[in-house]
């Protein structure tokens, strides 16, 4: 059975993708930080329905605990055949009015921790000599959102991260590539109104928001053999809002 690994996988996207993926037979890595709750049942969902999941606990703005996440599983499971690395935060605010501590988080979490357990798994991938790894960047990655500069920053930085691992990673059988979400409708978006929401649809050329399934089926196909000759890509799942 092969494992993945899906941080951020107790809500939205991450959730999906785990559901998605035992669906497709993964032995999956649901990984937490705040909602155990939630994430439990995730767990059990899968489960119950003859699936695989193990919960883990672990913060992707802590090196450490990526570290002991990812040797644990590999102890567990011998092998990490794919690593989603979905767990991100939002912050929406003018620039100057980031705090300090505001401007760490976002980077700790959004870019550092993604560099971080790509580097932990691709020492594992590397020495399997395969494996498959999916970042998860954004629309404002591509092109910049304003009051989310800080937030555009980690997720531009994604998408240069991912294609610099995919060159050196290519050797030893590793693709990597990138997911760049548009509006999604998540939590991650609690802080817009519905009728901010409403005007953004409008913007949408396919008029409707992304669901977390359009994520993970996209997610689902990068990380198939029917995508094998894909590495170092950007893939931007959003309804056309950013062409
Ligand atoms: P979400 O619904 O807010 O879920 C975020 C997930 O990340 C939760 O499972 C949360 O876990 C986890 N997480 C946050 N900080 C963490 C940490 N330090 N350690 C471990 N897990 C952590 O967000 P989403 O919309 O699904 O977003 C998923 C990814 O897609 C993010 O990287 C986001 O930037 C990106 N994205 C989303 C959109 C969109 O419109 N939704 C658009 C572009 C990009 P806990 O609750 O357990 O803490």
């Amino acid at each position: 059975m092969k494992t993945a690994i899906i941080s951020g996988a107790s809500r939205g996207i991450g959730k999906t993708t785990a559901l998605s993926l035992a669906k497709e037979g993964y032995r999956v890595i649901v990984n937490y930080l705040n909602s155990k709750d939630a994430a439990e049942s995730i767990c059990e969902q899968i489960n119950s329905a003859g699936g695989s999941a193990i919960l883990f606990k672990a913060d992707m703005g802590n090196p450490c605990q990526i570290a002991d996440m990812v040797e644990q599983v590999k102890k567990d499971y011998g092998s990490i055949d794919l690593l989603v690395a979905n767990a991100g935060i939002g912050h929406n605010a003018l620039l100057i009015d980031h705090s300090d501590d505001a401007v760490k988080k976002i980077i700790d979490v959004n870019l550092v921790g993604v560099i971080t357990l790509c580097r932990e798994v691709g020492k594992v991938m590397l020495s399997q000599k395969s494996g498959n790894i999916i970042t998860l960047s954004s629309m404002w990655g591509q092109v910049g959102g304003s009051c989310e500069s800080v937030y555009s920053a980690a997720k531009g930085g994604i998408i240069a991260f991912t294609k610099a691992i995919a060159k050196e990673f290519s050797l030893s059988n590793i693709r990597v590539n990138c997911i760049a979400p548009g509006f999604i409708d998540t939590d991650i978006n609690a802080n817009l109104s519905q009728s901010d929401k409403q005007s953004l649809i409008q913007e949408i050329p396919l008029l409707r928001s992304g669901t977390t399934q359009d994520v993970a089926d996209a997610i689902v196909w990068l990380a198939s053999e029917k995508a094998s000759y894909i590495t170092g890509q950007v893939l931007a799942v959003n309804g056309g809002l950013i062409i």
